[in-house]
């Protein structure tokens, strides 16, 4: 199958240190990609050179989009192509209602009036979509480090993300969050958005990725169709020994 997202040779560096070293990554459409390695290892830094944050000329190697390079200066420009990154750190704001964090900079208007009822129907749209049963004035600070993950995801959504890149997303979960966010990131694989997802707990990438990818050092090991390995086998890859040697 054709790729959606295809990185070849990334080297990224910081200073002396070179956090990324010829990593290559690929995602098909449809699929979710677990992205899997030791802290340090490079998967936040893989992905911030994916979506931008590190811009085109900051790293060296080459990303294509549906085959085509990309060159990404800012964020914006990899949002247009449809990839939407989710970090640990949530980019919401408390003080503000969900409907006002969906559309902040992106208003609905109407003969140049600020369209209230459009944006508060798309919001709620959204929220049954993520199935967040709140209202779209819900104050953001209001709701659950979980839900506050269902609202950003309905964000990336709102801007039509084809490719959800979650960082370690479910590292602040609770057991029925975590459960909440892997069905929900299962349903949007079925209605065509893929994902990248990076996470620790070896037990829920094996439950929902199609491939494993496994980078250690800043060096791409492997990438192999999830049904393939155990968790044994993506220990040893991460940490590049049998752990049962030790
Ligand atoms: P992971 O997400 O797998 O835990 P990171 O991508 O955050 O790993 O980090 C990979 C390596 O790059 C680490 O050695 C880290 O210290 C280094 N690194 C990451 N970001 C920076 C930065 N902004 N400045 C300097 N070094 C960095
Ligand atoms: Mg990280």
């Amino acid at each position: 199958m054709a790729n959606l997202i295809e990185m070849r040779g990334i080297v990224k560096r910081f200073g002396p240190v070179k956090a990324l070293d010829g990593v290559d990554l690929r995602l098909e459409p449809g699929k979710i990609l677990s992205l899997c390695g030791e802290n340090g290892s490079g998967k936040s830094t893989l992905m911030k050179v994916l979506c931008g944050i590190y811009p085109h000329g900051d790293y060296e190697g080459q990303i294509l989009f549906e085959g085509e390079e990309v060159k990404a200066r800012t964020i914006k420009d990899t949002e247009k192509l449809g990839i939407a990154i989710i970090h640990q750190e949530l980019t919401l704001i408390k003080e503000l209602s969900i409907l006002e964090n969906i559309f902040l900079g992106a208003e609905i208007s109407t003969k140049g009036l600020m369209d209230f009822p459009a944006m508060h129907k798309r919001t709620a749209e959204l929220l049954k979509r993520v199935k967040l049963d709140v209202s779209p004035q819900t104050k953001v600070g209001d709701l659950g480090v979980g839900q506050q993950q269902l609202v950003e995801i309905a964000k990336a959504l709102s801007k039509k993300a084809r490719v959800l890149v979650l960082d370690e997303p479910s590292a602040p979960l609770t057991e029925s969050e975590t459960a909440i966010l892997l069905d929900l990131v299962q349903e949007l694989r079925a209605s065509g958005v893929s994902c990248i997802y990076i996470s620790h707990k070896l037990g829920e990438v094996k439950h929902i990725s199609d491939d494993i990818c496994v980078i250690r050092d800043g060096v791409h090991i492997a990438t192999k169709p999830a049904s393939t390995m155990t968790t044994d086998d993506i220990i040893t890859m991460m940490v590049g020994r049998e752990m049962k040697q030790l």
